[in-house]
């Protein structure tokens, strides 16, 4: 397609040229497309071949679905229930039928509004709204599959269980005296925000039953480094059973200082070495957890001066 006055998604230099299947996000350069590639490749053509002229009434709006079971996400179109709101009418929307609850337990779900995007540090010009169970009732270790296949595609996979279908709304207008949210169509630039708060938020909905191995790092010490021959950090892989999520409070002072949640913990010492007290030294697992706050100031006073 031709250049035209559109900005670009990533840079916003005028002059951007939309992508040439769906036209519905522009970039300036192949370099700034390439950025955006593995997420809008796998609903570009969806959506370029989504036909508008089938929206099944005007009470429909093009909506975003990310099934459990399939790699892709899919155009959809979702209605909007029209109801009564103290004698005024007002419009929501039926995400029932793609999150697999009917009507009466629509209260099962939960609703996100998206409205502002923290991987790009962006505010968004319209709210996006993402839909999905709250309690999911479907296997317990089985992801979303079109999320985790997208998530996956930018080095962290994120598990989300249960159905998740998106939606956009125009925010509160004004009609007579009652206020009303307007919903509208999403497109690609939507997907793209969606895409990176599914990815980026996370844990309050990962439960600990399939999070997956998180990165740690084993500080040897001397004995370990001596005898045992190992390097002095060692990149380990701590499983979601490992005892240091079970402890409370293992997070060290200095962790919360800088508010990194950096949790530490001993491993027992190995019985090629346990008999000399000069090889349990660890220089940087001490600092680690030195105490930044003095006793005698209380515990919400940082310590100005001598260790704690
Ligand atoms: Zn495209
Ligand atoms: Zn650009």
């Amino acid at each position: 397609m031709a250049g035209s006055d559109s900005k670009c998604f990533f840079c916003n230099k005028s002059g951007a040229r939309s992508c040439s299947k769906c036209h519905s996000i522009s970039y300036c350069s192949t370099r700034c497309q390439k950025k955006d590639w593995s997420t809008h490749k796998l609903l570009c053509a969806s959506f370029a071949s989504f036909d508008i002229s089938s929206r099944p009434t005007d009470e429909h709006v093009r909506a975003i679905f990310f099934p459990v079971n399939d790699p892709r996400p899919q155009m959809v179109w979702l209605h909007l229930r029209c109801g009564e709101n103290e004698g005024t009418k007002c419009q929501s929307v039926d995400t029932s039928p793609f999150l697999g609850l009917d009507e009466n337990n629509q209260k099962d779900s939960r609703t996100d509004v998206i409205s502002y995007n923290h991987v790009l540090h962006r505010k968004l010009s319209n709210s996006i709204h993402v839909s999905f169970c709250n309690s999911p009732r479907h296997d317990e270790s089985v992801a979303n599959k079109s999320i985790a296949n997208m998530s996956a595609s930018g080095g962290n996979i994120h598990f989300w269980q249960g159905p998740v279908t998106s939606y956009g709304s125009n925010g509160t207008v004004r009609i007579g005296i009652a206020e009303e949210i307007t919903y509208r169509d999403l497109d690609m630039v939507d997907f793209r925000h969606i895409v990176d708060y599914l990815t980026e938020s996370r844990d309050h909905r990962i439960p600990h039953t399939i999070r997956p191995n998180t990165v740690g790092v084993r500080i040897n010490c001397v004995g370990d480094r001596n005898i045992c021959d190992r390097p002095y950090l060692e990149l380990i892989e701590v499983p979601p059973t490992d005892s240091i999520f079970a402890e409370p409070n293992t997070d060290s002072d200095i962790a919360s200082c800088i508010d990194l949640p950096i949790l530490t913990r001993r491993y027992p010492p190995h019985p090629s070495w346990n008999n000399d007290r000069r090889n349990y030294d660890n220089v940087l697992a001490t600092f680690l957890n030195l105490s930044c706050y003095d006793p005698k100031l209380g515990t919400d006073r940082l310590h100005n001066g001598e260790l704690g």
